[in-house]
């Protein structure tokens, strides 16, 4: 498909991240609906023409558990990047809007994400980077599946030059700027199941909610305690936030930098998660092999973590996998 903006009307605007903003268009000579991603990138034209380069993968990667690719084009000073359009949208607008989803809808959301990650690894060496509640997408046939990987190493770090990439999703390998594997996703998947679980992001309690560590459930509010400060980790993320704050803009959490004391600031947040225990799901609330699951996801040390092959034959998402669930009737409910 050649694409170009002319022949994309614009239907509606679908949000807007720290990279980007998404449309959603109508290609008018195929009569396909998309969704348009167009990222705004300050780089020398060699390597705008590098990046477009590198993202023709984006075709090669098909499954069943990764939106599609349509192409993409310049269109400067940005990249434009069309994929399937996932009528639904994200997770985190999903449980905002409805609350916590179901555990057992949940357990298909893991299914999905580890075999996604397999896939784009196994195939193609991709490691996701990005994996979050508002890069797991969903559609009117009840199908999950994962979007934002990171496929171009010219524009991961073209995007690195424009934003600080902090975000409270990232393992504590990454954090403290270690060596990071495929099993840093598995990390974010660990924390992103237990939001959507809860319906609130684990560690703080985010944007417009209580800033009162005495509303939340205990075990969470444990998770607010103070931290051991890492001398050298704030010293890198000092010079982040300030860089962060002179653009006005928020953490990819939604924790805002110049919330007030009662609100966790990102910092801390980030020295929370390298120095604290890991989150977990509220005892008993939910099923055992579920409270496993993300407890495995979450291990500390990466090389203690498993990777999501291997979480491919976890008795969760073997039984998820297997398991008959109403994901047409959950999607339909959704208006
Ligand atoms: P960040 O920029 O921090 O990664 P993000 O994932 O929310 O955050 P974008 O990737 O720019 O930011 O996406 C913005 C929003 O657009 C998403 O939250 C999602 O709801 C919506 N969106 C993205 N891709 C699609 C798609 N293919 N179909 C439908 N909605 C989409
Ligand atoms: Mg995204």
């Amino acid at each position: 498909l050649d694409l170009k903006n002319e022949d994309l009307t614009t239907l509606s605007e679908l949000g807007a991240g720290n990279g980007g903003t998404v449309t959603k268009v109508l290609h008018e000579k195929s009569g396909t609906v998309m969704a348009k991603k167009v990222v705004f990138i300050d780089a020398k034209p060699t390597v705008r023409k590098q990046i477009l380069r590198e993202l023709q993968i984006l075709h090669e990667c098909n499954s069943k558990y990764i939106v599609s690719f349509y192409g993409a084009y310049l269109s400067e000073p940005h990249i434009c990047m069309c994929m399937e359009f996932m009528d639904k949208g994200s997770l985190d607008a999903i449980y905002k809007k409805y609350g916590p989803i179901p555990p057992e809808v949940c357990g298909k959301i893991a299914v999905a994400v580890v075999h996604g990650l397999t896939y784009l690894y196994d195939e193609h060496r991709i490691i996701h980077r990005d994996v979050k509640p508002s890069n797991i997408l969903v559609n009117g046939m009840g199908q999950i599946k994962i979007c934002d990987f990171g496929v171009s190493g010219e524009l991961i770090n073209s995007i690195a030059d424009t934003f600080v990439g902090t975000s409270t999703y990232m393992s504590p390998e990454r954090i403290q700027g270690d060596q990071y594997s495929v099993k840093s996703d598995v990390w974010s998947l660990g924390v992103s199941v237990i939001e959507v679980a809860l319906g609130r992001f684990p560690f703080a309690d985010g944007e417009g909610g209580s800033d009162d560590e005495d509303d939340l459930p205990a075990d969470l509010a444990g998770t607010l305690s103070p931290t051991k400060p890492n001398p050298h980790l704030s010293a890198r993320l000092d010079g982040a936030a300030a860089k962060d704050k002179a653009k006005r803009r928020k953490s990819r959490s939604g924790v805002s930098l110049e919330g007030s004391s009662a609100q966790m600031s990102i910092l801390d947040l980030l020295q929370h998660i390298v120095n604290e225990p890991p989150p977990k799901l509220p005892e008993g609330k939910f099923p055992k092999e579920m409270e496993e699951f993300v407890n495995i996801c979450l291990v500390k040390d990466p090389a203690k973590r498993q990777t999501p092959k291997e979480l491919t034959r976890h008795k969760y998402v073997v039984d998820s996998e297997a398991a008959k669930v109403d994901l047409l009737g959950w999607v339909t409910a959704m208006n």
